[in-house]
């Protein structure tokens, strides 16, 4: 089957690295002519890093990544919604 995604973020990236061997034509498109390193943290919580377990890649991303050890939603004040 031929497949387009249209969209390079973690989800398409993600999708053509899930459909890759399948015996499928994928072809991502992606309108941003160059990515750009912004430096974020960005945190992968259970339900959404399992899905690297599917393209093979969850060991790198173990070996990548620093375990959240504590989580703390504050309001507008300072003062603690929720933690974990
Ligand atoms: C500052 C910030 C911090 C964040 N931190 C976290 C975090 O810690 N943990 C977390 O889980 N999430 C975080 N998020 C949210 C996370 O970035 C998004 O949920 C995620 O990027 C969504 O992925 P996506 O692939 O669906 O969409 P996107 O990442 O938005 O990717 C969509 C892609 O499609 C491309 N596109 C759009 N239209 C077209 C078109 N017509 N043709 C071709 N290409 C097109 C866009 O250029 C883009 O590259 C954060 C978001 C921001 C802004």
């Amino acid at each position: 089957m031929r497949i387009l995604i249209v969209g390079g973020g973690i989800a398409g990236l993600t999708l053509a690295a899930l459909l890759n061997g399948r015996d499928h034509e994928v072809l991502v498109v992606e309108k941003t002519k160059q990515y750009i390193d912004r430096g974020y943290v960005i945190a992968l919580w259970p339900a959404g890093s399992r899905i690297l377990k599917g393209p093979g890649l969850y060991s790198k991303f173990e070996l990548a990544s620093q375990p959240l050890r504590k989580y703390v939603v504050k309001d507008r004040n300072g003062a603690i919604r929720g933690a974990i």
